[in-house]
């Protein structure tokens, strides 16, 4: 008893109502609020019944006016309870409402106490037992309603428990000292009660902040893996996965609402030399300044995305007409073609844009952004910065999968052939060698050109087995020409990624009779791209055997030093849309100039292609290039007329008085 009396008196030294733990402040103050407004009703009418019984026999001070004063104390905190919300009060608030309440409790008891004690003389035998019994039923009703104030009950039994335990006691009468020792033992127990139980409930109210606290954790855990899975780590953009969920989304809506939308995805033209020249850490700020500077220019409902790469999409959820979508574009390519001041160095580079806009390109999310991909690629081969997927693209679509069905079905052998276009060194005047160039003729569909066959083949998985008959066929025919001349083959990426199909053509190479050292095998950089080492392998195959090989169309991609110096290469072929220019065009020309250079430091052979006109030929002679291919010497031809066209040359270089060695009878 004498240690909860320290405890107690310790706790109204110190004025402590309230724990540090304001969750668990929070979670009493809730329980308060649904049982103090019982308190006060049972502690109104208590007071008043007793006042009511002694009004006869008490002083009116006692009687009338002490039982009103203090239930009107009683309604007024009643209707503070009430009122009260925890929701709407601060936790320094709840603490303080808490302290306030441990106070007021000891002074209402101490009151009521002393209030008992004046009253208790007035009475007879049974007003007497009455005030015992209000004090002792009051104090029980009061230590149930302050279960989770401990220090609130504490006071109570400091304040009014002992006090009026005392007071009965020491009237002498033995019943009375019984009815004192009564109220202290079921006090005491009913205390110790109410403090194991409000140890449960403080527990109880830990255990499930503890679980809040695992709740918002896991939120936590799973916000970040829902950015790691959406978000581009570099930009803060949407990824490639979350682009195509929200198209999907938006799609779905547009669809419901009968509105447009379009899909546009933009490509960086220039961004990879950046990224190789001046290391990744460059290439990661340029792609991130990308981001900031195209993110303001999109509408608030838009979506931009990084889809990977140095490519970004675009949902616009407004477009407008096809003519809006394109000055977007516009607007869009401009800002890319602005310089962007990197630490260390100004760069410029410029975009291109592919749109397709729903409904009219297409019904699904993915078949849209098919298009978009299509206008993109459209835009990139035309050099034209911005296109819309339109109808004339999806005749061109219809008409692919129209040649694409034919040519799944053609009999190679009897539909396709090879022309060849000599390959001619200008200082001598003589052919050094042809390029074998693939015509197909459907029955069906008439002559259809490589540039459209090609890439249908290598869709449809037709390539290497085209290859290995133009092959046998360019074999053959190369056989009957003169000793000298050489015949360059074109291989498609998909051969050279593949050891299967390259194993294959080396067995065509080997049992056909022609002899390998005259033939130059001539691969363009996308088939590097897609798989350096198996490229690398398939070329040092080739090499084993004595055969050449070619970098095609050098100079319109990729191209980089990196991959020159690497491979087994043995001649560069410079792309013909620099030679188209070459006279009016100074940046083709120092294109030209430089590519010769780099050919003349790393001893590889350098051949211009396309060269149309007489002035194109002297300017390219004029940098340095010497062998050179194109219409102004002939059009691919069939190989019957292989024979005539190279009679026809030895009779001029022989009129000229220039010709040297053997010729082949026509
Ligand atoms: P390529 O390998 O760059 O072939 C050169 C192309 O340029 C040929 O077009 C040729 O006819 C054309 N050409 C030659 N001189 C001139 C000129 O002075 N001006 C212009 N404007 N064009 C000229 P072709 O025969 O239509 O072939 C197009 C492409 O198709 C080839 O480009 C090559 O990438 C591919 N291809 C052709 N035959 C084969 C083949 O047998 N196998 C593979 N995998 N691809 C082939
Ligand atoms: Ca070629
Ligand atoms: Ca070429």
């Amino acid at each position: 008893m004498t240690h909860f009396l320290d405890w107690a008196t310790r706790l109204l030294a110190r004025r402590e109502g309230a724990s540090n733990d304001p969750t668990l402040n929070r979670a009493q103050f809730n329980a308060l609020t649904k049982q103090m407004p019982v308190l006060y009703c049972v502690l109104i009418a208590n007071a008043l019944s007793v006042g009511y019984t002694h009004a006869a026999i008490a002083p009116a001070a006692l009687s009338i006016y002490f039982p009103l004063v203090l239930s009107l104390v009683c309604l007024a905190r009643l209707i503070v309870w009430r009122r009260s919300q925890a929701a709407q009060l601060d936790d320094a608030q709840i603490a303080r409402r808490l302290q306030s309440m441990a106070l007021l409790t000891a002074a209402l008891s101490s009151a009521i106490t002393s209030w008992c004690m004046l009253l208790y003389p007035h009475g007879g035998p049974y007003e007497q037992s009455q005030v015992a019994f209000f004090m002792s039923v009051t104090v029980l009703g009061c230590l149930i309603c302050l279960t989770h104030l401990t220090s609130a009950s504490a006071l109570l039994f400091v304040t009014g428990v002992i006090p009026f335990s005392v007071f009965l006691a020491s009237s002498g009468n033995a019943v009375v000292t019984s009815i004192a020792f009564n109220l202290v033992f079921v006090a005491g127990a009913m205390a110790f009660v109410a403090c194991r139980h409000h140890r449960d409930f403080v527990d109880l109210a830990q255990a499930r902040q503890g679980l809040i606290a695992r709740q918002a954790e896991t939120r936590r855990l799973s916000d970040d893996n829902f950015r790691l899975a959406n978000l581009d780590a570099l930009t803060g953009l949407p990824n490639r996965r979350r682009f195509l969920a929200d198209l999907e989304a938006m799609l779905a809506e547009a669809a419901s609402q009968q509105r447009k939308i379009a899909v546009g995805l933009i490509d960086l033209d220039g961004f990879k030399p950046v990224n190789d020249i001046y290391g990744h850490a460059c290439g990661d700020q340029l792609l991130l300044m990308v981001a900031e500077r195209l993110r303001p220019m999109c509408g608030p409902r838009d979506i931009l995305a990084r889809l990977g790469g140095d490519e970004f999409g675009l949902v616009m959820t407004k477009p407008g007409d096809d003519a809006d979508v394109r000055e977007l574009g516009r607007i869009l390519t401009k800002a890319l073609q602005e310089p962007f001041d990197m630490p260390q160095i100004r760069v410029q580079i410029s975009g291109s844009i592919g749109f397709a806009v729903f409904p009219r390109a297409a019904g699904t999310a993915e078949q849209l952004f098919e298009r978009a991909d299509y206008a993109l690629h459209h835009a990139k081969d035309g050099k034209r910065g911005v296109v819309v997927f339109s109808a004339k693209h999806e005749r061109k679509i219809r008409e692919a999968g129209l040649v694409a069905r034919h040519l799944r079905s053609a009999d190679l052998e009897a539909e396709m052939s090879v022309v060849f276009q000599p390959i001619t060194d200008t200082r001598t005047g003589k052919t050094i060698g042809f390029e074998a160039l693939a015509r197909w003729t459907s029955p069906k569909l008439g002559e259809i050109p490589p540039d459209t066959f090609i890439p249908l083949a290598e869709r449809y998985n037709l390539v290497n087995k085209l290859t290995r008959v133009l092959l046998r066929k360019t074999l053959r025919a190369a056989a009957g020409w003169p000793g000298q001349l050489r015949v360059s083959f074109n291989l498609s990426t998909f051969d050279i990624a593949s050891p299967g199909a390259m194993a294959r053509i080396v067995g065509i190479l080997k049992s056909e009779k022609f002899p390998i050292h005259r033939l130059d095998f001539e691969i363009t950089e996308t088939a590097v791209l897609v798989d350096f080492e198996q490229a690398r392998r398939s070329l040092e195959m080739l090499k084993a055997l004595n055969a050449r090989v070619s970098l095609d169309d050098f100079g319109c991609g990729y191209s980089s030093l990196a991959y020159v110096q690497k491979l087994p290469l043995d001649r560069i072929k410079i792309d013909r849309g620099f030679i188209a220019d070459i006279e009016g065009n100074k940046a083709s020309r120092n294109i030209v100039k430089t590519i010769v250079d780099l050919c003349r430091n790393l001893d590889l052979a350098c051949v211009a292609e396309g060269v149309e006109t007489h002035d194109q030929l002297r300017v390219a002679q004029s940098l340095g290039c010497h062998t050179v291919q194109g219409y102004f010497f002939a059009q691919p031809m069939a190989n019957d007329r292989v024979g005539p066209y190279l009679l026809r040359e030895t009779q001029r270089l022989t009129a000229a008085g220039l010709v040297v060695g053997e010729r082949m009878s026509a």
